[in-house]
């Protein structure tokens, strides 16, 4: 197949609605201290990093989600103009390469379902066998002012 590891396998879609929050890096210096103060014990508790326990837990969720916001793993935040007017870009959806990580804990586990359980072909936290460069997510970004401008996207 001349697009393997981009053509997503069937597979169950169960969509949750949930809540993250910028990436620590999208915050001023002084919400930044704060959570630095606050995630000492929170990360104690479940023993985790308290450097990256934000990020890891309320931060970005993993996975295939529409809406929320941007991962900045491999960059740091940098402001995305709309190319036709200028309006800062939101995202619009997120293709990931896996449902959720390793260094997650358990805050981003899926919501578990009566009677839900492995089923045959069931690949773990690449469900759709999607392939995203060595294992990233692709962002698609979008003008919140006019969605019919120019799309742009982003790999993180
Ligand atoms: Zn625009």
């Amino acid at each position: 197949m001349q697009f393997d590891g981009y053509l997503p396998e069937p597979c169950v879609l169960e969509p949750e609605q949930i809540t993250e929050y910028p990436d620590h890096l999208e915050l001023s210096e002084e919400l930044q201290e704060q959570l630095k103060q606050w995630s000492v014990p929170q990360a104690a508790e479940e023993d985790m990093d308290p450097d990256t326990y934000y990020d890891c837990v309320l931060s970005n969720a993993p996975g295939w989600k529409v809406g929320g916001w941007p991962a900045w793993n491999s960059t740091d935040p940098r402001p995305r103009p709309c190319s036709e007017c200028g309006t800062g870009m939101e995202v619009l959806m997120t293709v990931a390469t896996f449902e959720e990580g390793d260094d997650a804990g358990n805050s981003w586990s899926p919501y578990p379902h009566p009677g839900a359980g492995p089923y045959p072909g069931h690949r773990g936290y690449n469900a759709t066998g999607v392939q995203i460069g060595s294992g990233y997510r692709q962002h698609l970004f979008v003008c919140p002012a006019k969605p019919e401008h120019p799309h742009i996207e982003l790999m993180t």
